[in-house]
Order: C-alpha cells, then sequence, then structure tokens
C-alpha cells in the first residue's frame, strides 16, 4: 500500500497468538502508531508510578485492570496528533464495555475502525508458547496457572467481541499458526483487500 491510508486498526487473539509479534510487522507497514495497552501498564509498573502501583497485582494474576481505569487511559491517548493517520490498538479493547468506550471516543472526531485483525490459535498451542516464553523473557504473568486464567478470561470477556466486529462488517480472520513471515503475509494480504474493499 503506497498512499497514507487512515488505517485505524486493531488486533485481538488469545494471550500468546503472537499479536506482539505480529503487531510489530502491521505498524511498520501501515506506517501507523502502536498502542498496546499491556505495554503500557508493563511500563509504568517498571516505572514505579501510581498507575503502575494500582495495577500490578491485578497484571501478576492474570485479572483485567478495571475498565474504566483502562478506557481512560487509551481516550487519552487516542487524543494525541499522532494517531491522526490511524493507529494499531493492541490488547484493547478487551470487553464489552471497552468497545462501548472506544466507540464514543472514536465518534466524538467522526472516526471508525476500519479493520480488526483476528489472530486465532489454538489453546494448546498458545499455552505451551507462552510457558516458552516464560524461559526467555521471565514475564511475571507467564506462569501455569496465570496463563491457564488469561485464556479464561479471554473466552469469556473478550471472545464476544469477535461477533460484534464481524456483525460490523471489519473483522479480518487470520490462521495463527506457522512462521512468524508466514503469518505476516497473510495479515497484510487479508487486511490490504479489508481496506481497499
Ligand atoms: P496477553 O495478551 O498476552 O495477555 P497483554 O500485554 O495484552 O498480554 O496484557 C497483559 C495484562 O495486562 C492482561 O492480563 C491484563 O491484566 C492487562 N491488560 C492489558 N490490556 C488490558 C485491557 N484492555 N483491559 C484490562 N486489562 C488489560
Amino acid at each position: 500500500m503506497t498512499e497514507n491510508h487512515q488505517a485505524r486498526l486493531l488486533i485481538i487473539g488469545p494471550p500468546g497468538a503472537g499479536k506482539g509479534t505480529q503487531a510489530a510487522r502491521i505498524v511498520e507497514r501501515y506506517g501507523v502508531p502502536w498502542i498496546s495497552t499491556g505495554d503500557i501498564f508493563r511500563a509504568n509498573i517498571t516505572a514505579g508510578t501510581p498507575l503502575g502501583q494500582r495495577v500490578s497485582a491485578l497484571i501478576e494474576t492474570g485479572k483485567l485492570v478495571p475498565d474504566d481505569l483502562t478506557n481512560e487511559i487509551v481516550a487519552d491517548r487516542l487524543r494525541r496528533d499522532d494517531v491522526a493517520g490511524g493507529f494499531l490498538l493492541d490488547g484493547y479493547p478487551r470487553t464489552v464495555d471497552q468497545v462501548h468506550a472506544l466507540d464514543r471516543v472514536l465518534e466524538a472526531d467522526a472516526r471508525t475502525l476500519d479493520a480488526v485483525v483476528l489472530l486465532e490459535v489454538d489453546t494448546d498451542v498458545v499455552v505451551q508458547r507462552l510457558l516458552k516464553r516464560a524461559e526467555v523473557e521471565g514475564r511475571v504473568d507467564d506462569t501455569e496457572d496465570v496463563i491457564r486464567h488469561r485464556q479464561d478470561v479471554y473466552a469469556a470477556q473478550t471472545a464476544p467481541l469477535i461477533d460484534l466486529f464481524e456483525a460490523r462488517g471489519i473483522l479480518v480472520t487470520v490462521d495463527g499458526l506457522g512462521s512468524v513471515d508466514e503469518v505476516s503475509e497473510r495479515i497484510a494480504t487479508a487486511l490490504d483487500a479489508k481496506l481497499e474493499a
């Protein structure tokens, strides 16, 4: 894609689906800022900010940060000038309430989402990937119990969002099984088709 498309994108999928890895490829290809709520929270925890202190126990145990707090952080981020040409949201929205909050923020500026990338990966595969990542990265929420809990939270709170985006006609479903290059190629092909449609 050569023109400066106003790509307002989301990436969604179970913990361990490879959202972060693929998000990096997407922001490079479409030239939009990457907004990861997980990264925002982790950066605040590392820096010891009041927000970080508030959310660290929740993140360590795989619970969601309350909607109000998360919505406010994303709303502030989406008011900054650098998202004028679009953005990629990663890890947000994660609940129906967050979808509605995001809708309100975008509607206030007559903005809408262009596409939602769903990375589909089998639960057993993602649990194995996360256990492996735990050895390499040492993320506090990558222990087996917490990983299983995060999968349950995803199934209960986030998976229902898929139907909602499907009904809006903006869902792009991609098989997340394969090499990083294979998956990123699939995403690029499917996203280009959706954005040009
Ligand atoms: P993963 O998708 O592997 O769980 P993330 O980095 O997206 O990783 O999220 C890590 C943790 O950060 C979540 O388990 C949750 O505690 C918190 N978090 C991230 N995004 C949100 C959100 N949109 N709403 C509530 N909590 C969130």
